[in-house]
Formats: C-alpha cells, sequence, structure tokens
C-alpha cells in the first residue's frame, strides 16, 4: 500500500486541509458556481470565456478580462464575487463543525513535536466561525484572503512553511481534494488522501498521493 511511500520518522511538519479534511465539508459549490456564473454572464462574459470550473479560477478569469476594459469595473465585479462567496461560506460555516478528532489530533501531533499549518480556500471569517480557538491549536492558519495566488499554486503551501520555517521534504500536505495533492506535489512535500470529502481513494492515487487515509486523525497511527 502507498503508506510504505513515506517514513515517519522524516515528517516533521504537517499542512491541513481545512473543509473536508479537519471540518465537515458542506459548503454548497455547485449553487456557488451557479451564482457566480450568472453575475459573471451579467458583465458579459461567457463561462467558456472562463477555461475553468472552479469558482475562485473564474472570478480571477473574469476579473482580468474585464480589467482590460476597465480595471474600476473589474475591480465592482470582484468584490461583488467576493461578497456573493463569502456569504455562501459563512453560511456554511454557520452549520459547520469540526470532526469528533480534529483538537485530539492537533494537540497529538504538538506533542509529538509535529510543527502544524492550514491552508484553505475558505475565507479567514468562515473558518473562524467553525474552529474560533484555531489558533489555540495551530499556530499558522492560512486562508485564501492571505494570498496572492491560492493552492493548487504551491505559493499557498510555501507561505504557511515559510512562517512555521518548515521545509517541504519534511512536509506531508493533506487533504480531502486531489488538489491537495496536486499542491503538495507542486511545492514538494509528501502527500496523503483521506476520505472523509467527495474522494474515493482512486481518485487520490491518480492524482499521485503518497498515502491514502480514511480520516486525518489516522495519521497518528503511522507517526507514532
Ligand atoms: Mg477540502
Amino acid at each position: 500500500m502507498a503508506a510504505l511511500k513515506i517514513k515517519q520518522s522524516t515528517i516533521k511538519t504537517i499542512i491541513f486541509d481545512f473543509d473536508g479534511t479537519l471540518a465537515k465539508l458542506n459548503i454548497d459549490f455547485h449553487r456557488m458556481r451557479e451564482v457566480v456564473g450568472k453575475l459573471i454572464l451579467s458583465y458579459g462574459i461567457t463561462r467558456d470565456e472562463l477555461h475553468t470550473d472552479f469558482v475562485l479560477e473564474m472570478i480571477d478569469s473574469a476579473a482580468a478580462i474585464l480589467n482590460q476594459r476597465s480595471p474600476h469595473i473589474s475591480k465592482k465585479f470582484f468584490d461583488e464575487a467576493n461578497s456573493i462567496i463569502e456569504k455562501i461560506e459563512i453560511e456554511a460555516a454557520e452549520n459547520g463543525e469540526l470532526f469528533d478528532r480534529t483538537k485530539e489530533l492537533l494537540n497529538s501531533l504538538k506533542s509529538l513535536k509535529i510543527s502544524c499549518g492550514i491552508i484553505t480556500r475558505n475565507c479567514a471569517k468562515a473558518v473562524k466561525i467553525v474552529f474560533p480557538d484555531i489558533l489555540s491549536y495551530c499556530p499558522v492558519v492560512v486562508c485564501r484572503d492571505a494570498v496572492n495566488k491560492v493552492k493548487p499554486h504551491p505559493e499557498h503551501l510555501n507561505k504557511a512553511l515559510n512562517k512555521l520555517g518548515g521545509s517541504a521534504k519534511h512536509t506531508l500536505m493533506i487533504g480531502d481534494h486531489p488538489l491537495d495533492i496536486k499542491t503538495g506535489r507542486r511545492a514538494g512535500t509528501k502527500t496523503c488522501g483521506v476520505l472523509t470529502g467527495h474522494f474515493q481513494k482512486n481518485d487520490f492515487i491518480e492524482a499521485g498521493a503518497d498515502l491514502v487515509l480514511p480520516h486525518a486523525a489516522d495519521i497518528l497511527n503511522i507517526i507514532k
């Protein structure tokens, strides 16, 4: 099994995704895509001009197109789009919750002297709603508001890693989406997929994950 690709002694830092990995995933991305798609269309841009189905990238792509016409209109669009998705994220967060073993997991890693960070495409406000005392469990949390380029761009992971003073070589990226695996591979970390989101073991193996676990907290069985 892929587990053998990771030597426990080499892992000194773990970077987690948030939604679907440490907390129950309940953002309605389908609805978000629909609403943002409608807004984009109202600015005269069609979906096939965007070349992506990921909401954040749809927004960036539309903003770039609009920027060629008018930076002012582009900014107006960007702010509108952002407040739409933030509203959906906050709604989801209000109905969200951490997975049962998340706090225990982060505390155990701390006592094992493994540095931990969290990177998420979610906004900081929503993360704080689900996990108000997050910083007492995990010292570095990098939400999308804090980076220019969100994951799968490696800048997102590297920002967390720099804050922790960790090196990619001794880091494991854990997430519930193949995009998390892509992020880790681009940044040069080891990677682990977890089955607490919408993806199956094969999706992670295809994405090149070094390891697949049922739940993020199961990493304790490997690190210990
Ligand atoms: Mg996720």
